[in-house]
């Protein structure tokens, strides 16, 4: 049986989203889920764990797929599992990746595991589009719009609002912003001058809503910075147009070659689900772990230390037969 086995740590929207995502690739099956919660109360189609388990199956999977926060699971989680497997993940903190991948690197060269770290759209596929144009087009500069999407942080903060009952905010790249990067007039834009923030937001009966307003507009480092905008809907309307978790973002490098031509490269993603597509990538690079790891390659590792084939079920022959 050549399949390539994988674990789930962690049943949240990712570890859901991988389990879909193996259904669509006929190189790997399910071996089990782990969870830290009672097996009994998870709804997954494969064999659900307690995570106390998972020694168990040393050399019955080939690579777990840590499917934690990035607060607070994947540090503790991949320091863990990353002794008894090889491991890929999504941590999306970028400020401390540099920090987290010499942790990982240590743990996993000691134990003779691999780890990727860091992989999904952003930290993953975009930072693939961002160094590539950096690479191909060395004078430029780089842009990277995310949105229209569903912010998980910025969401928690409107519902903490005083009476807000619940509530979702979605950040939405600038038009002209976008216009202007298009025509290579290479501007200088902040974060704040490339989005808008669009609220909505159903208040609690009797609530002042013009407080509610100004207290979302007014706060500092999440919405003061931004135009913003506060929408009130009722309830129903919230679960029935605001219960998805859309996604994406451009990456555009604009630059010059030496004679002065304009030279611009725009990557982007429109997802339906956030969580749907990050998965679709950790089960693609989850195969090209297992390809390095029998090659006896160890250590934590990026999307950038991958080779791009490795992500493929195909052969090298047949994607240069088929795809060059
Ligand atoms: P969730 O909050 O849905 O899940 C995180 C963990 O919480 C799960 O592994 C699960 O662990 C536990 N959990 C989930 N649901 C429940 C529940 N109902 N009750 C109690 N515990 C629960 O997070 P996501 O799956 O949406 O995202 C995980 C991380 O992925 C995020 O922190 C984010 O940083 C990262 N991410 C990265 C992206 C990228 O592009 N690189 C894109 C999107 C996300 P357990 O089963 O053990 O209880």
């Amino acid at each position: 049986n050549k399949m390539i086995k994988i674990g789930i740590v962690g049943y949240g929207n990712l570890g859901k989203g991988v389990e879909m995502a193996i259904s669509q690739n006929t190189d790997m099956e399910l071996t089990a889920v782990f969870t830290r919660r009672s097996p009994e109360s998870i709804n997954s189609k494969a064999t659900v764990y307690n995570l106390s388990e998972i020694e168990n199956f040393k050399g019955l999977i080939d690579v777990m797929i840590l499917c934690g926060g990035s607060s607070k699971d994947l540090p503790e989680q991949v320091i863990q599992i990353s002794k008894h497997f090889h491991t890929v993940d999504s941590f999306d903190t970028h400020a401390k990746i540099p920090a987290y991948f010499d942790e990982v690197n240590r743990s996993s060269t000691e134990n003779k595991t691999l780890s990727l770290i860091s992989t999904g759209w952003d930290p993953g596929l975009f930072s693939m589009a961002r160094l590539l144009g950096q690479c191909v087009l060395p004078q430029g500069e780089d842009y990277t719009f995310w949105g229209k999407g569903l912010s998980q942080g910025h969401s928690d903060a409107v519902r903490r609002v005083v009476g807000v009952k619940n509530g979702v905010q979605y950040t939405i790249p600038l038009e002209d912003a976008l216009e202007q990067v298009r025509s290579g007039s290479n501007p200088k834009l902040e974060t704040a001058e490339k989005h808008q923030r669009i609220c909505y937001i159903v208040a609690e009966e009797g609530a002042d809503i013009v407080e509610i307003e100004t207290t979302i507009k007014t706060m500092p480092h999440y919405f003061a910075e931004y135009q913003t905008t506060v929408h009130f809907i009722s309830e129903e309307e919230l679960l029935k147009n605001h219960s998805k978790m859309p996604h994406g973002g451009i990456v555009f490098r604009s630059g010059t070659s030496a004679s002065g031509s304009k030279q611009k490269i725009e990557f982007s993603l429109e997802l339906e689900s956030n969580p749907e597509f990050t998965s679709s990538v950790l089960v693609a690079y989850a195969r090209a772990i297992s390809k390095m790891s029998k090659e006896g390659q160890i250590g934590a590792k990026t999307v950038f230390d991958i080779p791009l084939g490795y992500l493929s079920p195909k052969s090298a022959e047949e994607l240069r037969a088929t795809l060059l």
